[in-house]
């Protein structure tokens, strides 16, 4: 499991990163909300309410936008108004500091196993090797979590919809990047070069020269 933990303190940070793997978790931390928010979804995020830039419910504001990914909120207060405002702006469930390591773990599978069961399986779109979560973001190779970037997600995503079709490049254009895009397509370019990089076979994303790009993945 993937966990993005996002809290400023060092000390406890890296307690919980030291006791998280030693329950199978593989946790990425980032000090600061807006630098979090840069890299991909995670499977789960814990997020730190005091940050120092973006408070964690601005974090998790901001998360909800484009993610149904579950969202533990950590905090040093235990008002139950910063509970409430928590929940309401789209955290699953709510760890008050000091707390124990057993007990996060437990929230943490607890709140895993409540969002798996409620992912409808039409959000996970599974092309050969390839897996494509919406809801959660991600991509997958053979299982492995591919790092990519939301515009990178998007595009995949669009290609993958329809395997084995050709589509013209202003078509993924107004479609990925803006509805009525009117100019050159070398972004388009670049995004599937880092693309073909990422997943580590370039030859899935096929160009076809004077027309566009098709996703093709041997089965
Ligand atoms: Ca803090």
């Amino acid at each position: 499991m993937d966990v993005v933990l996002i809290e400023d303190d060092d000390a406890i940070a890296s307690s919980l990163v030291t006791g998280l793997a030693t329950a199978g978790m593989v946790v990425r931390r980032y000090a600061s909300g807006t630098v979090a928010l840069q890299h991909p979804i995670p499977d789960l995020y814990l997020v730190d309410v005091g940050l120092p830039d973006i408070d964690g419910f601005e974090v998790c504001r901001r998360i909800r936008v484009s993610s149904t990914v579950p969202i533990i909120m950590l905090t040093a207060r235990s008002e139950e108004i910063d509970r409430v405002f928590g929940l309401e702006i789209g955290a699953d469930d709510y760890v008050t500091k000091p707390f124990g390591l057993r007990e996060l773990i437990a929230r943490i599978r607890a709140v895993s196993r409540r969002v798996s069961a409620a992912t409808e399986e039409s959000d996970v779109l599974t092309v050969g090797p390839l897996t494509i979560d919406h809801a959660r973001h991600t991509v997958r190779v053979n299982g492995d979590l591919i790092d990519v970037t939301a515009k990178e997600f998007d595009l995949l995503a669009y290609l993958a919809a329809q395997p084995g079709i050709v589509h013209r490049r202003n078509d993924i254009m107004e479609s990925v990047w803006d509805a009525n895009w009117y100019g050159p397509t070398k972004t388009l370019d670049a995004h599937v070069a880092a693309l073909r990089k990422k997943l580590g076979n370039p030859s899935w994303i096929e160009a076809v020269r004077g027309v566009g790009f098709r996703l093709e993945i041997p089965s």
